[in-house]
């Protein structure tokens, strides 16, 4: 069952040079129960598409959605203040730096405490007893003296915990996960990780996280959406993805993953030129550029999302039935 729907997304900013069009129509879904891995460079709209259905971006920003339906209620028509009531309380976000997104002027207590006080409408005491009881689902050890303290008195990976803590406070349905485990190092990013992982199971709560690296997300999701250039370049299982991805930019993703098979050593390879210049997007596959696989066709025409199965979906021209021999060839 969906619990977030989101039809043809299309996000622009507007700036002094003219229109950036950082998403360009991307539809996905998230079910109940169920992790979404997004994933792409810098610059591809992973960041600004979920930004953008929370509203919570600048006012240069455009947003436009056929629909974007979050538990039966449609995004689009909902206002700022609804949707304030419902960030914290329905949906909680992790950011990728926890010690910005803290304030280095309030205890940990007082910044667990304070959703809960405002959204559960709870007393002094009861937020107490419910941070304390938070803390430690986020193994956080001696909680209730953890609460007197201030974020610079918590490592990296504890104050990532903290903010876990915050964004779970009020028991959301979606919790939206922005690079949780960038600024950590890689102990601590798969102790992050397997908390996350435990937290979905115990708590039922659906999780979309946004990440470069497909790597982070290969034990965590149920399923990946691939961007590109403000599109969505591919969606499947995670199975799919990993074992039979059929977009170029996809293998490009993970042939830059780091492998350690005994006794062999595998080089990386990362993905030659740059993304496209959002300001003057490419009229045709927003790829073409750094594509090996690159067709005339290509350069001239957007490719058209092609069903592989009931979940798995990819836009290139090399999997288009009137393809010639060699791209079926290059896609087997
Ligand atoms: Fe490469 Fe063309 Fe496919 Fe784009 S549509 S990924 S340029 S082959």
């Amino acid at each position: 069952m969906k619990l977030l729907d989101v039809q043809n997304l299309r996000t622009t900013f507007h700036i002094e040079a003219g229109q950036v069009q950082a998403v360009r129509g991307i539809s996905f879904h998230v079910n109940k129960g169920e992790s979404i891995g997004i994933v792409g460079e810098s610059g591809s709209g992973k960041s600004v598409s979920m930004l953008s259905l929370l509203k919570l971006l600048p006012s240069n920003a455009k947003l436009e959605a056929d629909s974007v339906l979050f538990d039966g209620i449609e995004l689009v028509k909902t206002d700022q203040k609804a949707m304030r009531k419902m960030l914290g309380n329905d949906i909680g976000m992790i950011f990728q730096d926890p010690m910005t997104s803290l304030n280095p002027l309030f205890t940990i207590g007082e910044q667990i405490m304070e959703p809960l006080r405002i959204h559960q409408k709870l007393s002094k005491e009861e937020a107490r007893k419910k941070a304390i009881e938070i803390l430690r689902t986020v193994e956080i050890p001696s909680p209730e003296s953890r609460l007197k303290q201030y974020p610079h008195e918590f490592s990296g990976g504890m104050r990532q915990r903290v903010m876990i803590a915050i964004a779970l406070s009020c028991s959301p349905k979606l919790l939206i996960a922005d690079e949780p485990t960038t600024a950590l190092d890689v102990t601590i990013q798969a102790q992050i990780l397997d908390l996350m992982r435990d937290l979905r199971n115990k708590m039922d709560v659906s999780i979309v996280m946004i990440t470069h690296d497909l790597g982070v997300i290969a034990n965590m999701c149920n399923r990946i959406v691939v961007m590109y250039g403000g599109t969505i370049v591919e969606q499947g299982t995670t199975r799919e993805i990993f074992y039979e991805p059929k977009h170029p930019y996809t293998w490009g993703l993970l042939r830059s993953i780091p492998q350690f098979s005994e006794g062999e050593k595998k080089k990386l390879i990362s993905i030659p030129g740059s993304p496209p210049d959002l300001l003057r997007p490419p009229q045709g596959c927003a790829f073409t550029a750094r594509c090996p696989h690159a067709m005339k066709i290509c350069e001239k025409l957007p490719p058209q999302q092609i069903s592989l199965s009931d979940t798995h979906q990819a836009a290139c021209w090399l999997m288009h039935p009137k393809a010639a021999p060699h791209a079926k060839e290059v896609i087997s």
